[in-house]
């Protein structure tokens, strides 16, 4: 059933990035696995998803030892400094960037494991109080300060729109955040790559990838409900 529901939200985005004027394959969905059990990734897994996505240091170590090791984690939740170390061997790509002290942590953290870990600045881009991220005004000058640590490549933006009945009300984010992206591009930073958009959630990533998400993060829409009791 799972796999069925992974395939029928894949279908949903290959349409959208088509109808962006893309191909099929130009954008990555990533499955949002938060407190489901490792069972159900797997059953994701075999479906052919490569790529999936946690908000918890924890829980993503915890699943990476109990599943194939050609899974791309996501980080894409809020993270704290102290927890990096933890994940710096594991992760694909960090999402959730929003500071120059986290940054230096997680570049630290990955020359220890000598590696280059690519990084995503979180923009609040519906300036929403509750949120992390940087924002809108303040990313260019976060990116350039970022760029110049050795160990994070910046490979673009992510925003978590705010949560609406109608995905219609996000547009405007979303096409906020691919400006946004164009701009900064624009100003040919070294070392930094604007090739990665990460926008859209169950209830818009269609939307999302119409207005240029290179990667769209499922969680409800493929796994059900999440029971935060469990
Ligand atoms: C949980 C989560 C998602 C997926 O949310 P759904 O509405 O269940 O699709 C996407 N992005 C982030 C950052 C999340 O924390």
């Amino acid at each position: 059933m799972l796999a069925e529901q992974y395939q029928e939200i894949l279908e949903k985005v290959h349409g959208a990035s088509v109808r962006s004027g893309r191909k099929e394959t130009d954008v990555t969905l990533i499955a949002v696995s938060k407190t489901h059990p490792v069972s159900a990734i797997a059953e994701v897994y075999e479906a052919g998803c490569r790529d999936f996505g946690e908000n918890k240091v924890q829980e993503l170590v915890a699943k990476y030892d109990q599943l194939p090791n050609d899974i791309r984690w996501h980080m894409i939740g809020h993270l704290q400094t102290n927890k990096v170390k933890y994940i710096a061997d594991k992760v694909y790509m960090i999402h959730s960037v929003d500071s120059y002290h986290l940054a230096c942590e997680i570049s630290k953290e990955a020359a220890k494991q000598n590696r280059v870990i690519p990084i995503l600045i979180e923009v609040n881009i519906a300036k929403e109080e509750s949120k992390f991220g940087v924002m809108e005004e303040d990313a260019a000058e976060l990116v350039r300060r970022i760029a110049l640590l050795p160990n994070v490549k910046i490979r673009g933006l992510m925003t978590i729109a705010p949560y609406v009945d109608d995905p219609e009300k996000n547009r405007q984010y979303f096409v906020g955040l691919k400006h946004l992206s164009v701009d900064i591009a624009r100003q040919n930073i070294d070392n930094v790559d604007m090739d990665v958009l990460s926008m859209g959630m169950s209830g818009d990533y269609q939307v999302a990838t119409e207005e240029g998400a290179t990667y769209t993060r499922v969680g409800t829409g493929i796994f059900g409900k999440r029971d935060y009791m469990v």
